[in-house]
Parts: C-alpha cells; structure tokens; sequence
C-alpha cells in the first residue's frame, strides 16, 4: 500500500533520481546504481541492493518504494502475444500488450486513462478522458512487462538470451502528447543506458497531431514519430479526429516536415484507419498522395476494429488493397496492419477504460485474445 510520505523511485528519470539522492546527501553515482537496480534488475526490495551503503539501504526502505501499477489480468494467447490490464486507481484500468514477432519484440504502451480527443473510431475516446497516468505508471508498464516476461522465460527449458523487448510503441490507451510531463521521462527512462537502452529508433511515440507538443518532443527527445491522420482532407478530419479544428492538416503537415529534421529516421508514419465508405475511396487515396508530398513517410493502413456505438464499419480487404496500390504506385510505401479474427475493441488501446467491472473486463480481455490477434508494426 503507498503511503502518502512514500516516495515511487519508478517516478524519477535519471535526473530526477539524481536529485533525489543528492536530497538524502548521496553522490550521483549511487543514484546510477539504483537505477539499475531499480530498471535492469527488478528489484524492489531495498535490502538486496548489495553494492549500496547499509545507511543508504535504510533510508530509502523507510521512505521509497518501487511500486508499478498493479495487475488486474494477464493473459497469453497462443501465439504468444500477451496482454495485461493494469490497474491505475479509482477504478481505471489501462492496458500494456506485448506482441513477439521473428526479429523483434514490441511492447505497446498506454499514457491516459481515457482520451480527451475522442476520435470517433476509437472505443478510448468514446470513454473520455479519465486522467493521466503518472511516470511510474507509464515506466511501470515497461517495468512489469520487462520481468514478467524474463520470469516467463526463465520458465521455460530452453530460454533464449536474446532481449524480449526491442521496440516500444506508446499506442496503447490515451494522446501521449497530451500528457507530455510524464511521457518525456518515461522516455527518457527508455532510452537511458543505465535503465532500458533502446535506441531513440525503436521507441515510437503515436500522436493524433498536436502540433506544439511535436515540437518540443523534436527539441526534448527525439524519438521515432507516428502521426495518426486517418483522413486526406480537413472537413473529413475535423469529422473523424476533432483535434483537427486546432490543429488542421497544413499545420500539421508542417510540423511533420520540422520534426524530421531532427528524427532518428527519415521518415514519419502515417496511421490510417480504414473506415467503410468514409475515407477509403480511391480519391481519398489521391488526395492523400497530394498532401504528403513534401513529407517523407510511410502509411500504416489499419483495418478499422469496429466496436457497438461506433456506427461505423471496416473497410473491405479488396477496399483496402487497392487503396493500399493507388499508396504505392505513389511510390509510398504502405503496409497493412494484420488483424486476425474479427472481434471488437480488443485492438492495442481499445480495450480497458472505466472498469467498473473488473470480472467481466478480464473474461473479455480473455475472450477477445484467444480469438485474436494483434499486431503492431512499429516504424
Ligand atoms: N492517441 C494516439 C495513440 C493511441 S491510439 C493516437 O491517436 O495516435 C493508437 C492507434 O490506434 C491510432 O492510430 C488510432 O487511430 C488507432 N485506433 C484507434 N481506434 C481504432 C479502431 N477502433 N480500430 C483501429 N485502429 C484504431
Ligand atoms: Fe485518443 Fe488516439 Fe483514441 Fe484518438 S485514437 S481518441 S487520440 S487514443
């Protein structure tokens, strides 16, 4: 149980455990051994941190703790994707899925409970907003995945030693860059050598377009960016993602265009839900080949996952093969995002949200992963 003098290392990037130490008269390099301890090994329990002063060990014991959100369920599907659903307090819950492909392991995070920007299509946004998730609830969802699945391979006869976790993708619940004061170390914690180490590559930050936030994560911590457009002109955007009134395409646009100039790839991903009758002609497909013109990029084109109060419907494969060639004979390249089965809501973040009743979400979480399959194709 958290005690309200109880401070949550997972809370703290670097910096901040830096800080912390020093407040308690330490040198910074214990606050690097902490961290690993804390990030690299899992511990939490402070006594066994060996290399650190006894004095140290009960200090932090009587006023710190590494404390990730709690599990609600767990569940493994067949072909070894996983999904947890997490507790955040007050009856919300968030989810974390982590899908192994053959060369890379990608773990999908969430950053709110709920969504303030209620994109139509999306079963989040239709929850509202609930609140924000805290650094250590986002770090902790890494945290937890990364040693529930060492624990589980460590299970197994012959474990593999490669890493299991290559690439992260914040396409879980809620708009990261709407609740950029923990996203930033949360990320940075990603990246940190002496916490996850992955490279800036490999950690994809998806937004559905807010253009200042896109900047300052250009000038923060440049990651790996994906931009959620969904639409090929402003009336269908502003229909679709309502954040588009703010911030409509040509804005947009333009900041793609100076987020490049500093990303670690040379191209932004553009998702792109395909939506029965509503932008998935071949004119939008055109109209999208003239917008992107001067941004480097790839589209992910993801079947929609309809869920009851949308009104909405996914696209045709046929559909969306040939939206997919009119992309390509662009010279864009496009992939489609696989869905297996044809379940509802249980796409990366479109599963938890208010849980009120936590028996009946675990059962659907449940049914909804061993009658498919997600899977996330990180840029
Ligand atoms: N808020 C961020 C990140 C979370 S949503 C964003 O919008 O980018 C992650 C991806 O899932 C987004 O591209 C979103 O458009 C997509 N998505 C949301 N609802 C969906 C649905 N019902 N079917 C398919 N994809 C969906
Ligand atoms: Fe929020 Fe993303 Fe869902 Fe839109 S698609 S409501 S931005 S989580």
């Amino acid at each position: 149980m958290t005690n309200a003098e109880t401070v949550n290392l997972l809370d703290f990037d670097a910096e901040g455990l830096v800080a912390y130490c020093g407040g308690l008269g330490e040198k910074p390099f214990r606050a690097k051994q902490l961290q690993r301890w804390i990030h690299q090994r899992g511990a939490t329990d402070f006594e066994a941190m060996t290399d650190l002063a006894k004095s140290l060990r009960s200090k932090l014991a009587t006023r710190a703790e590494i404390s990730a959100p709690a599990i609600v369920s767990d569940n493994i599907s067949t072909d070894g994707t996983r999904k947890w659903l997490v507790d955040v307090g007050n009856s919300n819950a968030v989810e974390t899925v982590y899908i192994p492909e053959e060369t890379r392991g990608t773990l999908c995070i969430s950053s709110q409970a709920g969504c303030a920007v209620n994109c139509r299509f999306c079963s989040t946004g239709k929850q509202g907003f609930n609140r924000n998730l805290s650094t250590a609830e986002i770090i902790g969802q890494l945290w937890m995945a990364e040693f529930a699945l060492r624990q589980t391979r460590a299970e197994l006869p012959a474990p593999a030693s490669e890493r299991v976790i290559t690439n992260v993708v914040m396409m879980g619940m809620g708009e990261p860059l709407l609740n950029y004061d923990a996203v930033l170390p949360a990320l940075r914690l990603m990246l940190d050598d002496n916490a996850y180490g992955l490279s800036r590559r490999r950690v994809t930050v998806s937004t559905s377009g807010v253009v200042p936030m896109m900047d300052r994560l250009g000038a923060d911590l440049p990651v790996a960016l994906a931009v959620s457009l969904h639409a090929s002109n402003d009336a269908l955007r502003d229909n679709l993602v309502p954040l588009n009134k703010k911030y409509p395409l040509h804005e947009l646009m333009a900041a793609c265009q100076r987020y490049l100039r500093v990303a670690p790839r040379d191209f932004i991903t553009f998702e792109y839900c395909m939506l029965d009758g509503v932008n998935d002609s071949d004119a939008h497909a055109r109209e999208l080949v003239a917008l992107t013109r001067d941004v480097p990029c790839k589209f992910n084109l993801i079947p929609f996952n309809p869920f009851p109060e949308s009104g909405l419907l996914r696209s045709k494969p046929d559909r969306i093969k040939h939206f997919a060639q009119v992309l390509m004979d662009a010279g864009l390249i496009t992939t489609v995002r696989k869905t297996r089965g044809d379940d509802i809501d249980a796409a990366c973040g479109q599963l938890a949200g208010a849980v009120q009743d936590r028996t009946r979400l675990a059962q659907r979480s449940r049914d909804a992963l061993s009658s498919r399959v997600i899977e996330v194709h990180p840029v």
